[in-house]
C-alpha cells in the first residue's frame, strides 16, 4: 500500500466512525479529495488508490487537469471554489457539480453557458449548491445566512435566491454549502454545521417540490463534526495528500 492508500484508508476509517456516532449509513457520504495545486499525476495516484470524486477550486487548473485525464470517465469533476463570473464558461464545461454559488450573476451566467454548450438540451444539467454564510465573517463568501431565523429580510432574500436558482435551465439546484471558520473552537464549527442544516431543512419545507437535501461542508480539520451535524459531501485536502506546497 502506497502513502495515499494508507491515508485514503485511514480517512474513510474516520468517515466511517463518524456515520456511526450519528447513525448515518456511510453511503450517504461523498468524499470529495481536493487536489487543488498538485500535480495532475496525484490525481492518477488518488484515482488508482479508488477516489473518484476529485475537488478543485481554480478553473483553469479544473480544466487542464481535466484535459490531462479525459481518457478515465470514472471522476466526477467537482468545483468548490470560489467563481469569478468571466471564468463560469470554464467551469460550465468542465465541472460535473459546483458547490459554492454565491452570486445570482454566477448563477445566469452558468445556466446561459450550459444551455450554449448542449448540456441542459440534454438533460445534463450542473448540480449546483448555494453557498451559506452562516458565521456572519466578512471575509467569508456565501449569500448571508448569519441571521435567517430572527430576520424575516435575510429569509425572504434566500427564499428568492432559492426560487430564481432552480428556475434556471441549466442548473439543477440539490443543497446548501457552508465553511466553518478557521480555527474556531469546536462547538463553534459545530454550531455552523447544525444552523446550515436547520436552514436546509427549513428551505426544504419551504419549496416541497425541490429535492434539497445535500449538504457540502466539512475540510480535514472538521468533516468528522460535519458528518455528525448532517454533511452528505464532505471536501479534504491535508488529510488525505499532507500539506500543499502552495
Ligand atoms: C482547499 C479547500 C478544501 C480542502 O481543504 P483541506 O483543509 O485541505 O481539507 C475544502 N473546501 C474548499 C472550498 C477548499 O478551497
Amino acid at each position: 500500500m502506497n502513502d495515499i492508500q494508507k491515508r485514503y484508508e485511514a480517512v474513510q476509517e474516520r468517515m466511517r466512525a463518524a456515520a456511526e456516532r450519528a447513525k448515518r449509513p456511510y453511503s450517504s457520504i461523498t468524499l470529495i479529495a481536493v487536489t487543488k495545486r498538485w500535480p495532475v499525476e496525484l490525481v492518477q495516484v488518488a484515482r488508482d488508490a479508488g477516489m473518484f470524486h476529485i475537488g478543485e477550486n481554480r478553473a483553469e487548473e479544473l480544466a487542464e487537469k481535466r484535459a490531462a485525464l479525459a481518457a478515465d470517465t470514472t471522476i466526477v469533476w467537482h468545483f468548490i471554489g470560489a467563481l469569478q463570473s468571466r471564468k463560469a464558461a470554464i467551469v460550465a464545461d468542465h465541472a460535473d457539480t459546483f458547490h459554492a454559488l454565491d452570486r445570482m450573476k454566477i448563477a445566469r451566467r452558468l445556466s446561459k453557458r450550459l444551455e450554449e454548450n448542449g448540456r441542459a438540451a440534454n438533460n445534463r444539467r450542473l448540480p449546483i449548491f448555494l453557498e451559506v454564510n452562516i458565521s456572519g465573517e466578512a471575509s467569508k463568501a456565501g449569500f448571508a445566512a448569519d441571521r435567517w431565523r430572527d430576520d424575516a429580510t435575510q429569509r425572504e432574500a434566500l427564499r428568492k435566491v432559492v426560487e430564481e436558482t432552480a428556475v434556471l435551465p441549466g442548473l439543477h439546484l440539490q443543497g446548501l454549502m457552508t465553511m466553518a471558520p478557521f480555527g474556531a473552537p469546536e462547538t463553534e464549527i459545530r454550531d455552523i454545521f447544525r444552523r446550515t442544516r436547520q436552514l436546509s431543512d427549513w428551505l426544504q419545507a419551504e419549496f416541497p417540490a425541490l429535492t434539497l437535501d445535500q449538504l457540502s461542508m466539512g475540510m480535514t480539520d472538521d468533516f468528522e463534526i460535519a458528518i455528525e451535524e448532517g454533511a452528505t459531501h464532505i471536501r479534504v485536502g491535508r488529510a488525505l495528500f499532507g500539506e500543499r506546497l502552495t
